[in-house]
């Protein structure tokens, strides 16, 4: 742990396992990785490579890891920075595609609703129009008699 310079944020987001600072779970997912923190920010950020993406934990801490990597990245050098920005970037684009996805799922809900109410109104509305009636249900009943 030679980089280590400040108790890590990210402590606040792991529980360690077996007592082993190098393998640590995720208190969001619950997802275990070995490669301690560092290995965790990347899991938090969204960072795709070695570790697989936090499904759970909030966006203001995948930001918040983002910002703390980005800090990291500082002292690579401008090749690494690129690449690292160019996958910081792609998976915050996935982050809210996902986002979007969530919320087009609820409005296709939505959609699904509103149209089966505009269809009941519009059956209420033909029922009406081509009834004098306002209860069709006894003129249905009363053809059914006739039929007699
Ligand atoms: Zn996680």
């Amino acid at each position: 742990m030679g980089r280590t310079r400040l108790p890590d944020k990210a402590w606040n987001y792991c529980t360690m396992v077996d007592g082993k600072s190098c393998h640590v779970c995720c208190i969001f997912c619950g997802h275990t990785m070995w490669g301690g923190v560092s290995r965790l920010k990347e899991h938090l950020a969204q960072k795709r490579g070695d570790v697989a993406e936090c499904k759970r934990c909030p966006a203001n801490v995948t930001m918040e890891m983002q910002e703390h990597l980005i800090q990291v990245v500082e002292e690579m050098d401008e090749k690494e920075k690129a690449l690292l920005d160019e996958a910081i970037k792609e998976s915050l684009q996935t982050h809210k595609m996902e986002e979007m996805k969530e919320k087009n799922e609820e409005a296709d809900l939505a959609r699904a609703c509103l149209e089966s109410v505009q269809l009941y109104e519009q059956e209420l509305l033909m029922r009406q129009n081509g009834s004098s009636s306002r209860y069709d249900y006894d003129e249905t009943d009363f053809d059914i008699d006739m039929n007699f």
